[in-house]
């Protein structure tokens, strides 16, 4: 659902869906009818190693939900997997993770380092495909949090039957180290933080059981991202894209855990005395009277980070917090130590 604040217009969508083309579990038609069902403004598909939904016309506009088709990249080892955007074609599989990147790139496609903190080591059957190749920059963006990753990590034999049956409540968040390396690459340039459902669907074997964790469904009531915009999305596909990519590659972007509420109506901005305003993803000088500003959906935690260090904490639906030094900052609503709404940075001073 669309909202509206100052300028701006926010949506919300999910990022990273797999259909029966590479590892999910149902044809894309499908999966778009219950994205609609689920009131999604866009999806953004991403099969391993194949375009051939894009190819075979499947972008675009289904009632007011926006489909997009990228595809995930991954190297020989498996490991570096990368959700590709715009790119004119699959890469070749034998290219290294520097390789895709910088073609990607070159080809003025939107590159996101996939699942890149995937730590798991419990369950032999799901090995983890973590990013190694962190010496290369030329990527867009990060997924900081990916539900499939995090679901899977937190299993042991212990709690799995709880985990089980309630999938969406033991989301907690970005690891803290995925979003220290996240805070340190944005001191330097822009990167996109957002949340991934990686959605499958598949079935997993948890002792004698074979459960379906993650319906589509529940997926899309999980973690969500947000796009922000200073016009409403248009109504023709190539340029509706557009906007969704811009949007990602500016940093104009938050992500929800829907499960502690619908974030929709979430505002966070920066202002000065110079009447400059600016959201996730933008810059403002820094004068003397500049402040963040925020509205939340309902009371929560909230944390502001500057540069990587928490600067406040403080439970509050609103926030009014006066901006001493120049930085980047972003902000985290958390509920009952979840962690509920995460904003990008805006950049003050630099
Ligand atoms: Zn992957
Ligand atoms: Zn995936």
């Amino acid at each position: 659902m669309s909202h509206k604040f100052g300028n701006w217009y926010s949506y919300s969508g999910v990022v990273h869906i797999h259909t029966n083309a590479s590892d999910g579990t149902k044809p894309i038609e499908e999966i778009i009818a219950i994205g609609r069902e689920s009131g999604l403004d866009f999806m953004m598909f991403a099969d391993h190693m194949t375009l051939v939904h894009r190819d075979n016309g499947h972008e675009g506009f289904y009632g007011k939900t926006l489909v997009v088709i990228g595809y995930e990249h991954n190297d020989a080892a498996d490991k570096n997997h990368y959700l590709i955007f715009g790119a004119p074609r699959v890469y070749p599989a034998q290219m290294t993770a520097r390789e895709y990147v910088t073609a990607a790139a070159a080809d003025r496609a939107l590159g996101i380092v996939a699942h890149p903190d995937e730590n798991r080591s419990r369950m032999g059957r799901y090995p983890p495909y973590p990013w190694t190749e962190w010496h290369v920059r030329d990527f867009q963006g990060l997924e900081l949090w990916n539900q499939m990753s995090e679901w899977m990590e937190k299993l042991t034999p212990l709690n799995h039957m709880s985990m089980a049956l309630s999938p969406r409540k033991s989301m907690v968040g970005p690891t803290e180290r995925v979003l220290k390396i996240w805070d340190e690459l944005n001191i330097k340039g822009r990167y996109v933080g957002l949340a991934s459902v990686d959605a499958h669907a598949f079935p997993i074997k948890l002792g004698p059981f074979t459960v379906r964790i993650f319906p589509y469904k529940v997926h899309f009531k999980t973690l969500r991202t947000h796009i922000l915009l200073t016009e409403p999305l248009a109504d023709v596909f190539e340029t509706a894209r557009e906007q969704l990519y811009g949007a990602f590659r500016d940093g104009r972007v938050f992500f929800s855990n829907m499960r502690w509420g619908k974030a929709d109506n979430f505002e966070f901005y920066a202002t000065n005395s110079n009447n400059e305003v600016t959201v996730s993803g933008g810059t403002i000088e820094h004068h003397p009277n500049t402040r963040l500003l925020a509205r939340l959906p309902s009371r929560a935690k909230i944390k502001v980070i500057a540069n990587g260090e928490e600067v406040l904490d403080t439970v509050a639906d609103e926030l009014d917090y006066e901006v001493k030094q120049k930085g980047i900052y972003r902000l985290e609503a958390w509920k009952k130590k979840r962690g509920w709404i995460f904003s990008n940075h805006i950049r003050i001073g630099q």
